[in-house]
C-alpha cells in the first residue's frame, strides 16, 4: 500500500508509525494557515484533523480536485466537518467514537467535584496566601441530570452512582435498557429533568437541535442554585445566558471544558473569569491513554478506508 497523509493538528506519533508500517507516508504540518491548507490538501490521500480545523465544503472541494479520499477526525465529534459535502464528493469520514469516553467522563466528574467544593476559588486565594475555606456541598444524595445518554453520559452516570448521586437522563433515542442497567431514571423532557436536578451535565453532540439548548428560557427551568457542567460542546449553551444565570443566582457554579469559540474570545473569557466558574481548555480527550487509543484507531480507519476505496 502507498499514500500520503497530512496531519494538521497534534496527534500521538503512534499514528505515523502505524501508517509507515503500511507504506503510507504521514506528513505533519501543524498550524498551517487556511490558505496553505486549501492550496495543498489536494496532494494528499487523507487529512487528519482534531476539533480546531474547519473542514467545510470549500476545503473538501479543493481536496477532491486532487487525490483526497479520506478526512480523519482524531476524536469523537464531527461538527467541524461538512458531512453532506463529503458524501457528495465521495470523501470518506473516519472518526473514533469511544476512544476518549473514559477520559472525558473522569474530567466531567473532576470538574463537578471542583465546582461543588469551590476548589478553584479556594486554590486561587490560597496562592495569594489567604487561608479561606469556602463551604461546599457533597454530591452524595444530589440529583444529577445527564443530557445525552450516549457513551460518555452513561460512563458519567456509572461513576456518579458510585459516589451516591441519584441520576436522571434525557435523550432523544430509546435508551430505556441502558438506563435501567445503570439504575438511572429517564425523564420525558429536558424541562422535567431540570426541575429536579441539583447538577446538570451536558453530553449531547452539537447539532442544529442542540445548538444553544441551554439558553435564557431553559435556564429559567433550572432549580435555583444548581450546578451546570459542560464537557460536550461550547455551542450547546448560550454563553451570555449562562453568565446571567450565575449572576442572578439560578446557577451557583459552572464547570466547563468547552467554549463557544475556541480559543475563547472576550465573550467566553467573561464567563471563564467569573469567580464561580471552573474552566479547562478542551482537555477532555487529552490523556496519554486516550491519545494513544485515538492514534491507533485513526490509523486503522485510514488504512481500511484507503484499502476499500482502492479495491
Ligand atoms: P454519543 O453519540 O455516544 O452520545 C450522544 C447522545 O446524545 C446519544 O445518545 C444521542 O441520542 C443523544 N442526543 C443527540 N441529540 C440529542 C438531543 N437533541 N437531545 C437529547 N439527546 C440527544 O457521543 P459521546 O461519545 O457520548 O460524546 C458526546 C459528546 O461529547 C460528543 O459529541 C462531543 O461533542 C463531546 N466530546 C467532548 C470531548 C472533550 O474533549 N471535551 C471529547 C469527546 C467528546
Amino acid at each position: 500500500m502507498h499514500g500520503r497523509v497530512l496531519i494538521v493538528e497534534p496527534v500521538d506519533s503512534k499514528l505515523d508509525e502505524i501508517l509507515a508500517r503500511h507504506g503510507i507516508r504521514a506528513e505533519r504540518r501543524i498550524g498551517l494557515t487556511r490558505a496553505e491548507l486549501l492550496s495543498s490538501v489536494s496532494e494528499y490521500d487523507a487529512i487528519v484533523v482534531r476539533s480546531h480545523t474547519l473542514v467545510d465544503a470549500a476545503l473538501l472541494e479543493a481536496g477532491a480536485r486532487g487525490r483526497l479520499k479520506v478526512v480523519a477526525r482524531a476524536g469523537t465529534g464531527i461538527d467541524n466537518i461538512d458531512v453532506e459535502a463529503a458524501a457528495r464528493l465521495g470523501i470518506r469520514i473516519v472518526n473514533v467514537p469511544g476512544a476518549s469516553t473514559q477520559s472525558v467522563a473522569e474530567l466531567t466528574i473532576a470538574l463537578m467535584i471542583m465546582a461543588a467544593r469551590r476548589a478553584l476559588e479556594a486554590n486561587l486565594r490560597l496562592r495569594r496566601g489567604e487561608w479561606y475555606r469556602p463551604l461546599g456541598v457533597e454530591l452524595h444524595g444530589k440529583r444529577l441530570l445527564i443530557v445525552g445518554f450516549g457513551r460518555i453520559g452513561r460512563r458519567v452516570a456509572e461513576i456518579a452512582r458510585a459516589i451516591g448521586m441519584r441520576v436522571s437522563a434525557y435523550d432523544i433515542a430509546d435508551v430505556r435498557e441502558e438506563a435501567a442497567a445503570r439504575g438511572v431514571d429517564l425523564v420525558e423532557s429536558i424541562e422535567a429533568g431540570l426541575r429536579e436536578a441539583d447538577v446538570v451535565s451536558l453530553h449531547v453532540p452539537l447539532t442544529p437541535q442542540t445548538y444553544h439548548m441551554i439558553n435564557r428560557t431553559t435556564l429559567q427551568k433550572f432549580k435555583r442554585g444548581s450546578i451546570l457542567v459542560n464537557t460536550a460542546r461550547g455551542k450547546v449553551m448560550d454563553t451570555n445566558a449562562v453568565l446571567e444565570a450565575l449572576d442572578n443566582g439560578i446557577l451557583s457554579a459552572v464547570a466547563i471544558d468547552v467554549h463557544e469559540n475556541e480559543p475563547p474570545t472576550e465573550r467566553e473569557l467573561r464567563l471563564i473569569r467569573h469567580p464561580r466558574v471552573v474552566a479547562t481548555p478542551h482537555i477532555g480527550a487529552s490523556t496519554l491513554e486516550a491519545q494513544r487509543r485515538i492514534a491507533e484507531l485513526v490509523a486503522a480507519g485510514i488504512i481500511r478506508a484507503l484499502d476499500t476505496m482502492r479495491g
